[in-house]
C-alpha cells in the first residue's frame, strides 16, 4: 500500500505537548498524538470498492494482511503519527465545552488525484477526550455507519465515506443492568474517509478558550485548503467563510429533506466545516412521512432533532460558528446579513428541490400552494415518503385523477382504512398537480426520468439495517453485502431486488419503535 502522506493538519495547526492517553483539558491544543489501541483479532468485514479507489488503493491490496491490520489500528502506516482532534460543542442546545475525538483517531493525512483525505478510524480506543467512556464501538453501529455513509454518497448527499469495517476480536461492554447484569457486544473499527473531519465545534473550542492565534490558524488552514477560492487578506476572508459553510450546511440539510434522512443529534460538534453528514449514530429514514420524527431515544421529549426542525437547527448551529468566527472579524454586521438571508436561500432552494421531486419547473408562484398542500396531504394518512414520490413518477399527462390516485396508493399504510374524505382531498390535489404537468410540456417518459434522479427507489430503511445487523451478529454477513450493492444504486430499478422496495412491513414498526438508537453506542 502506497499513500502519498501529507498531514497538512497536523504539521499546521499547534499538537498537545501532552503524550499520554488520560483525559485532560487541552489549551493551545488542535489535536492529540494517541495510538489505536492493538485488536487482538481483527477481521475484515467489507470494504467499500468505490473508497478504496477514491484513495489510490488497489483491491487487490485491500484484500490484503497488511489492510486489515493498518484499518482495525493494529499496524501503523510507515511514517504516520495518528491523532485524536480537539473541538468543543453545543448539545442539544448547551454549551457543552471541550468535547474532542473520544473514540476516533486520525491514522493519517493524504494527497490523492491533488485532493485532501483524512482517514480516521473509529471505534479503535480511548484518547484524551473518551471522558469517561471507553473510545469502543460495537458492531451493530459501526454497520449502520458503514452502510449508511456509502448509502448517502450514492444518493449524492455531502457525506464523509466509510472506508472499511473490521471486528476488533474484542468484547465491547456497553449495557449494564440494575442488578449489575453485564452485556457485551463484539467490537468493531469503521475507518471514515473525508477531505477533512473539521467541525463547527473546532472552532468554537479555540474561540471558547479566546485563542485567538489558533483560532486564525484554523480559519486559514480551512480556507487556504478547503475554500480556495476565497482570496484576500484582510477580514472580509473570514465572512466569505463563514458564507461558504452557511451555504454548503443549506445545501446538505435540502438533500436530507429530499431523500428523508433524520441525522439525529445535530450538536454542533457534528456539523462539518465542510458540509458533509458526518457522525451517522442514531440517525434514522422517514418511511411514513412524519415532520416530527425522530429516531434519537435520548431526544423523545423535545424532539429537537426532528425531522422537519433540521433546517432550523442548521441556523442556529450557523449562529454558534458565527459567535465563534466573530473574534476573527469584529464586526456583527456581516455575520448578521448572513444568518438573516438564511431562511429565505433556504427556502428557494427547498422550493426548486420539492418541484424537482415532482417533476415540475418552477413557474412563476413556485408552485408553493401545490406544495404546501402536499406536505399537508401527506399527513393525512400514514404514506410511506419513498414509494409515494417514487411512484409520482409514473404518473401520466392524460391520467385522470382516480387514475393518479391509483398509482401512489401503494404508499399508503393500511390503505384499506383511508377515508372518503381523505380520497377526495387527493382528488384534489391530483387535480392541481396534473394541470401543472399538462403546463409543462415534456414528456411522460423525460418528466418520469428527471424525478428517478431525485426520488430514490432504494434507501437504508431502519428494519433494513436491522436485518443485516440481526444476521452480522450471528457471523452472516450477506445482507451486509445485499444491502450495500442495492444502495449504489439507489436510483435505479433493480428488479431482483424489489423486496426493499416495499413499505415497513409491520412487526419492524414494533421493533424499530422500542429499539434502543442513542447517541454513543
Ligand atoms: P456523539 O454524540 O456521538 O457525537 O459524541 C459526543 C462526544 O462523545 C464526542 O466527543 C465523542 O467522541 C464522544 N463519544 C461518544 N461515544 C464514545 C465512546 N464510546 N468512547 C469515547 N468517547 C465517545
Ligand atoms: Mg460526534
Ligand atoms: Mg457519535
Amino acid at each position: 500500500m502506497k499513500l502519498e502522506i501529507n498531514n497538512k493538519y497536523s504539521n499546521q495547526l499547534p499538537a498537545d505537548p501532552d503524550e499520554t492517553v488520560g483525559t485532560r483539558q487541552v489549551t493551545n491544543t488542535a489535536f492529540s498524538y494517541v495510538r489505536p489501541t492493538v485488536p487482538s483479532n481483527p477481521q475484515l468485514i467489507h470494504f467499500s470498492k468505490e473508497t478504496v479507489a477514491l484513495i489510490g488503493i488497489s483491491e487487490t491490496e485491500a484484500a490484503s494482511p497488511e489492510f486489515t491490520n493498518v484499518f482495525s489500528g493494529k499496524e501503523l502506516i510507515e511514517g504516520t503519527r495518528p491523532y485524536a482532534m480537539s473541538y468543543a460543542g453545543h448539545q442539544f442546545g448547551n454549551w457543552a465545552g471541550q468535547l474532542g475525538d473520544g473514540r476516533a483517531i486520525v491514522l493519517t493525512e493524504i494527497t490523492t488525484n491533488n485532493t485532501n483525505y483524512t482517514l480516521q478510524l473509529k471505534g479503535a480506543g480511548p484518547t484524551p477526550y473518551s471522558r469517561r467512556a471507553d473510545g469502543m464501538a460495537v458492531l451493530r453501529s459501526s454497520i449502520r455507519e458503514h452502510l449508511c455513509s456509502e448509502a448517502m454518497f450514492h444518493l449524492n448527499v455531502p457525506t464523509t465515506r466509510s472506508l472499511s469495517l473490521m471486528l476488533t476480536g474484542d468484547q465491547v461492554l456497553r449495557d449494564v443492568m440494575y442488578d449489575g447484569h453485564a452485556e457485551y457486544e463484539k467490537g468493531a473499527v469503521v475507518c471514515r474517509v473525508a477531505p477533512s473531519f473539521i467541525r463547527f465545534g473546532n472552532f468554537e473550542l479555540f474561540a471558547s478558550q479566546n485563542d485567538l492565534p489558533n483560532l486564525k490558524k484554523l480559519a486559514d488552514f480551512t480556507i487556504e485548503n478547503y475554500y480556495p477560492q476565497i482570496k484576500g487578506d484582510d477580514k472580509s476572508r473570514y465572512v466569505a467563510l463563514f458564507e461558504a459553510v452557511a451555504n454548503a450546511t443549506r445545501q446538505m440539510i435540502v438533500h436530507w429533506q429530499r431523500v428523508g434522512f433524520v441525522h439525529g443529534v445535530m450538536n454542533t460538534d457534528n456539523m462539518s466545516i465542510l458540509g458533509l453528514t458526518i457522525d451517522y449514530g442514531p440517525y434514522g429514514w422517514l418511511e411514513d412521512y412524519n415532520p416530527d420524527w425522530t429516531p434519537n431515544t435520548t431526544d423523545r421529549e423535545n424532539r429537537r432533532y426532528r425531522f422537519g426542525n433540521q433546517p432550523q437547527i442548521a441556523l442556529w448551529n450557523l449562529y454558534q460558528l458565527a459567535n465563534a468566527m466573530y473574534p476573527l472579524i469584529d464586526e456583527a454586521a456581516p455575520l448578521e446579513a448572513i444568518l438573516q438571508s438564511y431562511q429565505d436561500k433556504y427556502e428557494a432552494d427547498y422550493n426548486a428541490m420539492m418541484n424537482d421531486k415532482l417533476g415540475l419547473t418552477s413557474s412563476k408562484n413556485n408552485n408553493e400552494d401545490l406544495i404546501g398542500l402536499l406536505s399537508q396531504n401527506l399527513l393525512l394518512h400514514e404514506t410511506d415518503m419513498t414509494i409515494f414520490f417514487r411512484n409520482l413518477g409514473k404518473v401520466a399527462q392524460n391520467d385522470s385523477e382516480e387514475m393518479a390516485f391509483d398509482k401512489i396508493s401503494e404508499s399508503f399504510y393500511n390503505l384499506e382504512k383511508i377515508s372518503t374524505e381523505t380520497k377526495e382531498i387527493w382528488l384534489y390535489w391530483f387535480t392541481q398537480y396534473l394541470l401543472k404537468v399538462r403546463e409543462n410540456k415534456i414528456s411522460d417518459i423525460e418528466r418520469a426520468n428527471k424525478m428517478n434522479k431525485v426520488n430514490p427507489k432504494y434507501v437504508l430503511r431502519n428494519y433494513m439495517a436491522q436485518l443485516a445487523i440481526d444476521s452480522a451478529e450471528k457471523g452472516d454477513y450477506s445482507l451486509l453485502y445485499e444491502l450495500h450493492e442495492l444502495l449504489k444504486n439507489p436510483y435505479d430499478d433493480q428488479l431482483s431486488s424489489e423486496k426493499w422496495f416495499a413499505k415497513r412491513p409491520d412487526w419492524a414498526r414494533q421493533k424499530i419503535g422500542s429499539s434502543m438508537l442513542s447517541c454513543s453506542s
